[in-house]
């Protein structure tokens, strides 16, 4: 059988054969315990006609426990330094490939369509770079990619913003966001010291299932977010004056209060009370007066 990548002794002696100094500023913290990688692996629910699409392999801890899984993998990293290590600890996997290119400019429907025409299905599996956690989930999920799941390592942080209910601390425009198109699930917490070199921070699992349908009915889902966004510009203010100050003059804000109580939601709530139906009727009301 062929030995783990992501084992400390075999991380160390790749790092070590290849004198490669992991750069803090790509989020190059390398995942060093096969049983976290393979409860990842096990989230995704892998099967030889399904495919991966991986970002940021690293030296390939995570590349290597998908490539048994799954039918293809083809793995997106930004540092030109590993692709020569890549292809070596890669090696025994000719189904996992690997493409030189930064996930935020990469085009994914072009590549989709190149590398993933014969799979049944596909998903996200990742151990994120931290730097740019958020705005990689927002393009996966915005760009209606067609994903079965993403199963990502987070900042634990971040995962339990990802998947909070309303009324909490937690709860903002990215759990509205990603609970939108996803259903979610913490799968489990990681603590910092199984990485080389540790981050600052513990981390955690999430596995994000994409919806066929969104949970409401929203017609138009730019202003629906606007809507969001908006409403949590002060999370100490209302809804209401949050509303106000985004939508209307100081004249007619009374009319923010109207629209409100018709949308059923009390005008002094905050909006880390308001959940994501609620937020579909206020978007919807709130639409038919502007236009
Ligand atoms: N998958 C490996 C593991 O689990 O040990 C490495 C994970 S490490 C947290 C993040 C990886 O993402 C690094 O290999 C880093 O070089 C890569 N990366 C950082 N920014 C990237 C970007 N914009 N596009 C693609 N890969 C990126």
């Amino acid at each position: 059988m062929e030995e783990a990548i992501g084992n400390p002794k075999r991380t160390n002696q790749v790092l070590k054969k290849h004198g490669l100094v992991l750069k803090k500023s790509l989020g190059q913290n390398f995942l060093t315990d096969v049983n976290i990688l393979r409860k990842i692996v096990s989230a995704a629910e892998l099967t030889k006609d399904k495919a991966v699409l991986e970002i940021g392999p690293g030296i390939g801890a995570l590349t290597q426990p998908l490539a048994k899984e799954a039918g293809k993998v083809v793995a997106l990293e930004i540092d030109q330094r590993l692709l020569p290590i890549l292809s070596e600890t890669l090696e025994p996997y000719p189904h996992a490939s690997v493409i030189h290119g930064d996930v935020l400019k990469q085009d994914l429907h072009a590549l989709f369509k190149e590398q993933f025409q014969d799979a049944s299905e596909v998903s996200v599996v990742a151990n994120l770079p931290y730097y740019i956690t958020t705005p990689i989930i927002m393009r996966l999920l915005e760009e209606k990619l067609p994903l079965e799941h993403i199963v990502v390592m987070t900042q634990k942080e971040v995962a339990e913003r990802m998947s909070a209910p309303p009324g909490g601390k937690d709860y903002g425009s990215l759990s509205i966001a990603v609970q939108y198109y996803c259903d979610t699930e913490i799968v489990t917490i990681v603590p910092r010291g199984v990485f080389v070199p540790p981050p600052n921070v513990d981390s955690a699992v999430i596995k994000l299932t994409l919806r066929g349908e969104p949970p409401v009915q929203v017609d138009d889902e730019a202003f629906f977010f606007e809507v969001v966004q908006a409403a949590f510009a002060q999370r100490r203010k209302t809804i209401y004056n949050n509303l106000g100050a985004r939508f209307f003059s100081k004249e007619n804000k009374k009319q923010a209060e109207i629209i409100l109580l018709e949308s059923g939601i009390d005008p002094s709530r905050r909006a880390e009370t308001v959940s994501i139906p609620e937020y579909a009727v206020l978007s919807r009301n709130l639409k038919k007066y502007l236009n």
